[in-house]
């Protein structure tokens, strides 16, 4: 049987498109290597989110050219879409796959060979309408992901995603239903729903409130998150439901950007900070033991030191327990590129850094916060020092010491600490089940 095998860089809807090429290959009678093991078939989905991930890509690419020299290399998904040229460029590459081929490119691959010139699957236009994927993702670990939406129609002004994944479209709802039940089928107890703009799910006059509603219904789904979504874009029921302590997972991780409302301005942002405090507060008093992470873009053009400073002011004000850190990076096409005001790299790495230390304090507090409360673990590994560890459904990460195998199992655990070395970890003791 030709072996196939798959990586992704970037986010992590890209992460679960190539878990889903995989069952997708699979279903072909393709065996699945693991990445960096003798394969026929090498793909890998790209990231252009930043320079950095554009450049990452290519030396991905060259490495696995390197290594597999005889492997049928495809080069697949947002980097594909923007940066086709650049990839054209490097000698070696079979197929080229742009983002509305994604889902069909296995169906052009009847007999993977090395070819002089690479395929190239590339339009500039990208579907709108809803879609439905092309079979069941394959993970290795406890938790899988579900993707219900892509693109987005917002248009935030630093942002090239509306570009490279194309207008907002939502999955048909029973297609998600149906990979669901595969899914849980396969024995994962926690589905995260993942998409560009998960809030604008729409489908047959749905919401997002009824896929979550909907897969709460399936047969050994026990948790169901949401990862990353709009602050415009949180229904009440969302709130509701995972006040309501059943399988929807008290957490939310709301990209702020900035905490100062000029630069939310410049960057084509929907909410005020006052918006989004009064939806902060109103979420958190709402659910017991909410778990809050935020995206913040550093140095954005014309952010000045009182900008960032009133950032971090208001970070500090809010219930994070985590911040994600980005540094801006210019991309060509969108309209931040045109404004006044870019910063020095040595600026932007500067408050970078001031933010990554001030977000780690923030995950210590985190788990420190939870000392002396028990909590739900699901289980995923054991880590470098033979400890479990999994996680809360609040996202909380949990160590604790375990004869027996955990995986992919939930367990109460008393919390008694915060692990010093890693921001972030509670360490606890197993209770009985
Ligand atoms: S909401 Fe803004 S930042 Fe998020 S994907 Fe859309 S354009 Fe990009």
């Amino acid at each position: 049987m030709p072996r196939a095998s798959f990586t992704s860089l970037g986010c992590r809807l890209n992460h679960t498109e190539a878990a889903v090429w995989a069952g997708q290959f699979s279903a072909k009678g393709y065996t699945i290597a693991r990445w960096g093991e003798p394969t026929d078939v090498a793909v890998i989905n790209t990231c252009s989110v930043t320079h950095r991930a554009e450049a990452s890509c290519r030396n991905m690419v060259r490495r696995t050219l390197r290594r597999s020299p005889e492997a049928f290399v495809v080069v697949a998904g947002c980097y594909a879409q923007s940066g086709l040229d650049a990839i054209r460029e490097i000698p070696g590459v079979d197929m080229i796959v742009g983002t509305e081929f994604k889902d069909t490119f296995a169906d052009y691959l009847l007999r993977p060979r090395k070819l002089p010139e690479p395929v190239v699957l590339h339009s500039a236009r990208i579907s709108r309408h809803e879609f439905e994927v092309p079979s069941t993702g394959r993970y290795d670990a406890t938790r899988a992901n579900l993707k219900v939406q892509d693109g987005c129609d917002f248009f935030c002004s630093f942002c090239i995603i509306p570009y490279t994944r194309g207008r907002e479209r939502s999955r048909r709802f029973e297609d998600i239903h149906r990979e669901a039940d595969e899914l849980a089928a396969g024995g994962y107890r926690e589905l995260v729903l993942t998409g560009v703009n998960i809030g604008r799910y729409r489908s047959g006059g749905r919401t997002l409130a009824d896929v979550a509603d909907d897969l709460e219904t399936i047969a050994g789904v026990e948790r169901i998150r949401i990862t990353s979504i709009e602050p415009t874009t949180v229904e009440d029921r969302l709130l509701e439901g995972m006040a309501a302590g059943r399988a929807l997972c008290p957490y939310l991780h709301l990209p702020i950007q900035s905490g100062d409302d000029e630069v939310l301005e410049r960057m084509g942002r929907r909410y005020t900070t006052k918006d989004y405090r009064d939806f902060v507060e109103r979420a958190a008093a709402g659910i017991p033991g909410l778990g809050l992470g935020t995206d913040v873009i550093v140095g954005y053009p014309g952010e000045t030191d009182e900008a960032f400073d009133r950032t971090c002011r208001f970070l500090d004000e809010l219930p994070f327990a985590y911040y994600h850190v980005f540094s801006y990076s210019k991309r060509a096409g969108t309209r931040a590129v045109g404004l006044p005001g870019h910063l020095p790299p040595q600026v932007i790495a500067e408050r970078s850094r001031e933010l990554r230390a001030r977000s780690d304090r923030r995950r210590r507090e985190f788990a420190r916060r939870h000392r002396g409360q028990t909590v739900d673990v699901l289980f995923e590994q054991q880590d470098a020092t033979g400890r479990w560890t999994g996680l809360t459904p609040n996202y909380l990460r949990v160590a604790a010491v375990s004869e027996a195998p955990l995986a992919n199992r939930i367990r109460p655990v008393r919390v008694t600490g915060a692990d010093p070395g890693v921001p972030g970890l509670a360490t606890g003791a197993l209770l009985p089940e």
